[in-house]
């Protein structure tokens, strides 16, 4: 007998029954902004509101810094015994887990992501990211130098005290994760400025970390502007670290906020225009092209490392694609909540008339458009744009140049070796990059040749909590994940102790 089909969740009738609380979050408590005013909090899915959320802004971000910094010296949670704090996050991950369809509607209603990879990526990812730093913090130890017999130096990494986190709104819960299990593990306090656009999931993530055993003040969400909360946050001299992901643009203001106020510590995570390189020798065409495909239509094109420059040797360029082509069709956009979607909305009209300009610029400049280039579904209200591929595009075109964040990939031909490493390098980005040959010795030269914080070779989508993600050049300078994550909200502290006799 075979089993009955579990009863599919109706997500319709559940995003029109799930609760929307737009409120701050400040020492344990949900709270107005002090001003008394609010924003409209729009789905991208069909342009209605909501809810309104809490305009935070200076004085709601000075709460939330006074409120960090007095759970911080009061000890309650850094001078916890690094177990115990282990447990409470692990708390955490476990209640974020048991929340994960209603966290995942949340994600999907306000920043317009498919459904299903709300539930299999980003909460799973979320819950990982938490209990991963919480496993690590009891396993990790200092060290002692060696010094001559009469002294003892001692070297340890202490918590800095109160973190600024300012996030984009492409993967609003991984992103806070990203920051927040390795700032909370270490002991340090967290004031969190979600983007604008995709408030929502963050304010309920410090509710569940409250329900899980955290002290109140340890975590705080002030959501808000840019350039209200988040500059005021970026200035405040009572904050010792901000871990920002965004655009690059906004990453140069983060330095000067720094220069301007306390020489905070600034760790940028910030935009990609990365490069996928084929050569002829990597065999299997087919799967390069079936990859790209997915890379970079993953999350509607709305992720800092898709391979939005695929570079191919002018002897395969042809029929590499036509076989991108090809796959279009399944990445066409559908309703996000329903569950065979793979492709969303946009996050705004904003972002939508963004990539609808790069479309135009691709086609003045004369790149050839080869499938794509239209907005869709426009009858629902929302912002969706075909999955587009533009061929015969040269490096020096603006969108081979500019980050377009959405569903649109440039296809650039080369001769030789030497060609596709220079177009490759040639980009003012370096966070990832892929290399594709069955040729070890080329796999290896150009991997190395490759300036960027990962480079994949034969692949383009492995990714682990275990290995940091971070970019160079103007892609940022932080590295998120993995153990290094502790080096960015934790301070070296030398101790020296004499020993006579
Ligand atoms: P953004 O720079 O516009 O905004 C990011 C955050 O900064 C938001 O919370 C926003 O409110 C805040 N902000 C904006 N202006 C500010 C100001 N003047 N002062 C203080 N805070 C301000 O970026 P976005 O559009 O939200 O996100 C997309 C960008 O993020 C892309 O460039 C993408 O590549 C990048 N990104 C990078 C990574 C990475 O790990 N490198 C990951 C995800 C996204």
């Amino acid at each position: 007998m075979t089993k009955p089909a579990a009863n599919p969740i109706d997500w319709a009738a559940r995003a029109a029954a799930v609760p929307i609380d737009g409120r701050a979050l400040i020492d344990g408590r949900r709270v107005d902004a002090s001003s008394g005013e609010t924003f409209d909090c729009v789905s991208p899915i069909d342009g209605r509101v909501l809810g309104p959320v809490a305009r935070g802004a200076a004085a709601d971000v000075d709460a939330a810094v006074r409120a960090a910094r007095a759970a911080f010296d009061s000890g309650r949670w850094a001078a916890q015994a690094p177990a115990a704090r282990k447990r409470i996050l692990q708390r955490f991950s476990e209640r974020l887990l048991a929340a994960k369809e209603e966290l995942a509607l949340l994600e999907t209603l306000d920043m317009g992501k498919p459904i299903q990879y709300s539930l299999s990526v980003d909460v799973p990812a979320t819950a990982r990211c938490i209990a991963w730093y919480a496993e690590a913090i009891d396993k990790v130890y200092d060290e002692i130098a060696p010094t001559p017999r009469n002294a003892l130096a001692l070297i340890t990494r202490e918590p800095m005290g109160v973190i600024g986190a300012i996030v984009p709104w492409n993967y609003p819960m991984i992103m806070a994760a990203w920051k927040l299990g390795p700032a909370l593990a270490a002991g340090n306090s967290v004031v969190l400025k979600p983007s604008e656009k995709s408030p929502l999931t963050a304010m309920r993530l410090a509710e569940l970390a409250l329900e899980a055993g955290l002290p109140p003040g340890v975590f705080n969400v002030v959501p808000g502007y840019g350039h209200e909360a988040g500059e005021a946050l970026a200035l405040h001299p009572d904050v010792d670290a901000i871990g920002f992901t965004g655009s690059t643009r906004t990453g140069r203001r983060m330095l000067e906020y720094a220069s301007r106020s306390n020489l905070k510590r600034v760790y940028n995570e910030l935009g990609g225009k990365s490069a996928f390189v084929v050569f002829p020798d990597f065999g299997d065409l087919a799967r390069a092209a079936r990859t790209v495909a997915g890379s970079m239509f993953f999350n509607q094109g709305e992720s800092c490392n898709a391979p939005s420059r695929v570079l191919v040797h002018e002897s395969i360029a042809d029929r590499f694609v036509e076989i991108v082509a090809e796959q279009a069709p399944r990445y066409q956009p559908g309703h996000p909540l329903d569950p065979a979607t793979v492709m969303g909305a946009l996050v705004d009209d904003i972002q939508l008339r963004t990539v609808m300009g790069y479309i135009d610029a691709g086609q003045s400049e004369g790149a050839r458009c080869v499938t794509g280039g239209r907005q869709a579904r426009r009858e629902t209200g929302g912002y969706y744009v075909e999955p587009t591929v533009f061929d015969g595009v040269t490096n020096t075109m603006k969108i081979a140049r500019e980050e377009i964040f959405g569903p649109v990939m440039s296809v650039i031909r080369f001769k030789d070796e030497a060609e596709a490493v220079s177009l490759a390098n040639d980009s003012v980005y370096g966070l990832q990059a892929s290399v594709w040959s069955h040729d070890i010795n080329r796999a290896h030269r150009v991997a190395r040749a490759l300036k960027a914080g990962t480079v994949h070779v034969n692949q383009y989508d492995e990714d682990d909590i275990t290995v940091p993600f971070g970019g160079v050049k103007q892609s940022g300078n932080g590295r998120d994940k993995s153990l290094h994550a502790f080096e960015k909200y934790t301070e070296l502290k030398t101790t020296w102790l004499r020993i006579d006799g």
